[in-house]
């Protein structure tokens, strides 16, 4: 059966000398695997080889077994081309591609991240501040995927934020899901220590714009530190934002 959807592809694998596996994310099928045959022949029907952010609209066949889905048609829309001088910009977007592909399930339809996806890709293109986008779309997949750590209160005495904001220390563990505080991190060996202005922030991370670039890379850590424990391996892309 053919299927139509709206995708962006999250990865591309080149599959034999002509053809190329992609990983799309659609807005209402979520992720899958679709081979595209004769992509890479320059009169293919896709308009040549599939690249990381191509998007616009499928149609593919979705098979009734594991077997691996079949993309006969793609209508190409914006072209998000991240531009050499903003290399820091495209790295941000492969990091956040490579998490959407690590911590979403085949077939598990999340059209709001979809959305999230598209304008993250949009707003890089332009952002002079891309790290605060990534962590806002970061932010946005935990709490899609029902991980979304716990940031204003101590995960394990519910001490909040604000009695302790003046006097404790806070620190930060993925075990825990969230902020601890200064009288239960003995409790959590993974905690990292996390500075007054990252405790602030988080709690109100609807509004990061008045983060600086430093408590911003100190967000990314704590973060990137999360992904790999929820997924079970450091991001590949990880050390090319902290850098
Ligand atoms: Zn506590």
């Amino acid at each position: 059966m053919l299927k139509k959807d709206f995708a962006v592809c999250i990865r591309a694998v080149d599959y034999s000398e002509t053809s190329q596996v992609i990983t799309f994310f659609t807005k209402d099928a979520g992720k899958f695997t679709a081979i595209a045959k004769g992509s890479k022949r320059s009169k293919s029907a896709f308009d040549g080889p599939i690249e990381l952010f191509a998007n616009g609209q499928i149609v593919f066949s979705q098979p009734h077994t594991d077997a691996m889905a079949t993309l006969t048609e793609f209508s190409r829309q914006i072209d998000f081309s991240f531009p050499g001088r903003n290399l820091f910009a495209l790295h941000c977007a492969s990091l956040a591609a490579e998490l959407l592909n690590s911590t979403t399930d085949d077939y598990d339809p999340h059209p709001r991240l979809f959305d999230a996806f598209l304008n993250l890709l949009a707003e890089l293109d332009q952002s002079n501040n891309p790290l605060q986008l990534l962590i806002i779309f970061q932010l946005t997949l935990l709490k899609e995927i029902g991980l979304m750590p716990i940031f204003d209160h101590c995960s394990n005495c519910k001490t909040s934020v604000e009695r302790r904001a003046t006097s404790g220390k806070f620190f930060f563990s993925s075990e825990a899901n969230g902020l601890v505080c200064g009288d239960c991190e003995t409790s959590f060996p993974d905690k990292i220590s996390v500075s007054k202005n990252v405790v602030e922030a988080l709690y109100n991370y609807k509004n990061p714009a008045s983060t600086n670039d430093k408590t911003l890379k100190e967000i990314e850590k704590v973060l990137i530190s999360h992904f790999a424990y929820v997924t079970g391996r450091q991001p590949r892309m990880a050390k090319y934002v902290l850098d």
